[in-house]
């Protein structure tokens, strides 16, 4: 409990100016982009690593909650103070600290937003190849404690591909460095546990993350199918052909009507799915390459392909991909966003089998995929006010995570276990798996206080002191 007494040091510690305990503060602060609510103690930013590392040895010794918050994106209620506490908010740490064109790195403090760093990154010829659809505000301290990935995933990789080196804040305040600076990094790779740890191992308040070289050439293309299942073939037929396009994106009819009806663009309304191909590389190449697209998509059941011939048609494609989220508020007022990931060949399956999943149930399910990484998003639409609406989403949900399990995949690709996942951890993993990640969480917090509640169910009397 966060005492008056408390407070006044917390105050000492950021100044009164950047300590919230007001009823209204607390309200704004317990959410994040998931359906989940709860109610902090008090909300702190921080812009130093001393601030930190003091907040987290008040916190250690006083036995509370941290709950780390960078942009408050996260689908899957990582942010979330659900055992109460203090969310530690980052948006303010926000200091890009280098760009080194030479060794294509960057130094930044975890509240840079992804498109800030883009942007800084972009006079020197070089992108940061993570590019979640929320990129305008996400931030890279929460790309990196959620192991994010995007639109450029299939060639590119994700943010766990991308990183260098930590600065990190453990739980009992200690500031450690983790990596290296460059390529090379001898020893236990580190850095790689706090990648995807969403706030549970550490607080992030330095990343070095690997820059690659921005696409100056690229085609861009749509795909149009009648048939689901075709347009999942087609992915795989295209990198079965030696092809790693940047990016591979699927739409389904739900999707691509919401969103047309949202952005008037002109999109194929009557199409079952949309595909949405991006390649970069040399300019000869890419000729080349984008006729052999056209020939594998119309031998897989295309109906008709659509080379994107200015640079407003490709942006207009990128904005149609990026804004599917918002614009099925049109159709129900909330979804749960799942994230499923299965082996590239069971995308077709798969896509079908949700589609099944949604008449079963009869609810509403749109689908977005990253198609090229086998990673999944269905929306399943719902009122919440209908709690007997809600329970059907809540039933194809657990449907959706067994199949994708059955398949080989994973419960979540890149927006992470949160609260939402946690209680199907158990479906994933062994007890024996369960029980080492929950040792390595004991180890590095021994008395539960990093976003308590989250990812693993540890009650705090099992291993609190
Ligand atoms: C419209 C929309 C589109 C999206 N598209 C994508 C997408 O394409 N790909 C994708 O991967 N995700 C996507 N997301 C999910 C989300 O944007 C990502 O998970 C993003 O990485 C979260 O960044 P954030 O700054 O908002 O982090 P937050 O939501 O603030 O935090 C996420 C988690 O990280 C922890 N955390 C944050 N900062 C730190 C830190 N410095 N140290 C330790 N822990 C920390 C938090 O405690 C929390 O558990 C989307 C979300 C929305 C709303």
């Amino acid at each position: 409990m966060v005492t008056r007494e408390i407070q006044q040091q917390l105050c000492e510690i950021f100044g009164p100016d950047n300590v919230l305990t007001s009823k209204i503060s607390m309200e704004a602060y317990g959410y994040d982009s998931s359906p989940f609510y709860g109610t902090p103690d008090a909300v702190v930013f921080a812009e130093t690593v001393a601030d930190v590392s003091r907040l987290m040895n008040l916190a250690d010794r006083e036995k509370l909650n941290v709950i780390a918050r960078g942009a408050g994106t996260n689908l899957s209620g990582g942010c979330v103070p659900t055992d109460g506490g203090i969310v530690l908010a980052l948006s303010r740490f926000n200091k890009i600290l280098e760009i080194d064109p030479v060794n294509e790195t960057a130094l930044v403090e975890p509240g840079v937003a992804n498109m800030a760093l883009q942007k800084a990154a972009a006079p020197h010829g070089l992108m940061y190849a993570p590019d979640p659809a929320s990129l305008r505000v996400a931030t890279i301290g929460g790309n990196v404690a959620e192991g994010a990935g995007g639109m450029r995933g299939v060639k590119y990789g994700v943010a766990r591909d991308h990183l260098l080196g930590l600065e990190v804040v453990l739980a009992d305040g200690e500031i450690v460095q983790l990596g290296s600076g460059g390529k090379y990094s001898p020893g236990v790779n580190s850095t790689g546990i706090f990648c995807g740890s969403e706030g549970t191992f550490g607080i992030i308040t330095k990343i070095r993350v690997k820059l690659v070289g921005l696409s100056r050439y690229v085609r861009t293309m749509t795909a149009v199918f009648d048939n689901l299942q075709n347009a999942g073939k087609t992915v795989s037929n295209i990198i079965s052909r030696g092809i790693v396009p940047v990016t591979l994106e699927i739409m389904d009819r739900t999707m691509v009507r919401a969103v047309d009806d949202f952005l008037q663009l002109g999109l194929p309304r009557d199409a079952e799915a949309l595909l949405l191909i991006e390649i970069d590389g040399c300019e000869e190449e890419l000729d080349r390459q984008a006729n052999e697209i056209v020939t594998i998509s119309q031998e897989s059941g295309a109906t008709q392909v659509i080379l994107a011939t200015s640079e407003e048609q490709r942006q207009d494609l990128w904005k149609a991909r990026r804004s599917g989220n918002g614009a099925l508020g049109r159709i129900k007022p909330a979804y749960m966003v799942q994230d499923v990931t299965v082996p590239r060949h069971k995308v077709p399956w798969m896509l079908t089998f949700v589609a099944d999943i949604a008449r079963k149930y009869d609810i509403t399910i749109a689908q977005l995929a990253h198609a090229g990484d086998g990673n999944l998003h269905p929306h399943l639409l719902y009122d919440p006010f209908n709690k007997e609406e809600h329970a059907r989403v809540e039933k194809a949900a657990l449907d959706i995570f067994k199949a994708a399990l059955d398949c080989g995949g994973t419960l979540t690709g890149e927006h992470g276990i949160g609260i939402e996942k946690k209680q199907y951890m158990s479906m994933a993993f062994s007890p024996e798996d369960m029980n080492f990640m929950k040792d390595i969480k004991k180890a590095l917090d021994p008395n539960l206080i990093l976003n308590s509640g989250k990812v693993l169910d540890i009650p705090r009397c099992q291993y609190g002191s």
